[in-house]
């Protein structure tokens, strides 16, 4: 009789935290969805922005003379570039490629879909709770997370794509190639660019931007108190360099989670906590209506 009742118990917590575990599966799956939506609309533009970019580059070098180090520094060529091989190739690119220029065109193509993702999540978190609103992306504070979000990527992308050209081309400076051969160099970082760069900023990006659409709606609810981190349920995570799991963990909406972020994907968490996350969150305890 007594092992029944126990059993009985245990039974019922068994189905309850199993009913909770269904719940934050279904929630991560319609998350998952809705970003992923959005990610493969992101992705040609992001391609296409790497290619006028590759163009551009190209037919600049086209008409910049490549620097003549001359033999004695091919010579001493091993695995890194030469320092002279280096300096170089940071003044040439300085010649080919504009961050200015470029920093205002990324953004230009991100803020979009970074909007789309960040309106979609608040509203979602507003018929979640039944909150009878609309969702206001154009309020103050969501138009300076958007821009905050955006300048920043952009200037993170930009960085990048100059540091890999720098390196790609001193290497060829001190082999002493000339234009053709530097060009296929150049083709190789657009070619990572459009390919595993153009996934993993698609993805950084339209999660980070639905995560702090999300914290904004239970912010602009005024009726949420507190949120719960989701982990990610997919393979992917398990190999991306991240390690925050974290599921089920509740804290106040001016709190940070333990890992020291905010919500997944707060912008001024460290990039290995953010990179390639698909973490979510939702609304926890909600003020009772007066
Ligand atoms: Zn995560």
């Amino acid at each position: 009789m007594r092992n029944e009742l126990i059993n009985t118990f245990i039974t019922r917590i068994a189905a309850e935290a199993l009913t909770e575990e269904l719940d934050l599966e279904a929630r991560w799956n319609v998350f998952v969805k809705r970003t992923e939506a959005t990610e493969e609309k992101f992705k040609p533009k992001l391609r296409t922005f790497f290619g006028v970019q590759e163009r551009s580059v190209l037919s600049r070098m086209r008409r910049t003379p490549v620097p003549d180090l001359g033999k004695a520094v091919r010579a001493e060529l091993e695995k890194a570039a030469s320092p002279e091989a280096r300096l170089a190739a940071q003044e040439y690119v300085d010649k080919v490629f504009d961050p200015e220029e470029w920093l205002i065109r990324f953004e230009d193509v991100e803020l979009p879909f970074a909007a789309d993702a960040f309106r979609e999540a608040g509203q979602a978190v507003f018929v979640d709770i039944e909150v009878q609103a609309a969702f206001d992306v154009t309020s103050a504070q969501a138009q300076k997370k958007l821009k905050d979000l955006v300048s920043k990527t952009s200037l993170a992308v930009n960085d990048t794509t100059q540091a890999r050209l720098r390196t790609a081309l001193a290497t060829g400076f001190d082999l002493g190639e000339s234009i053709p051969k530097l060009s296929e160099r150049v083709a190789g970082v657009f070619d990572i660019a459009k390919g595993s760069r153009t996934e993993m900023i698609a993805r950084t990006e339209i999660v980070g931007a639905s995560n702090q659409g999300a914290h904004q709606g239970y912010i602009d609810s005024e009726i949420v108190l507190t949120e719960i981190w989701i982990d990610s349920r997919d393979d992917r995570v398990r190999t991306s360099p991240h390690n925050h799991s974290l599921g089920n963990e509740e804290v106040k909406l001016d709190e940070r989670f333990s890992n020291g972020l905010l919500y997944p994907h707060d912008p001024n968490g460290a990039p290995g906590n953010v990179i390639n996350c698909r973490c979510t969150t939702k609304a926890g305890k909600l003020k009772k209506a007066a």
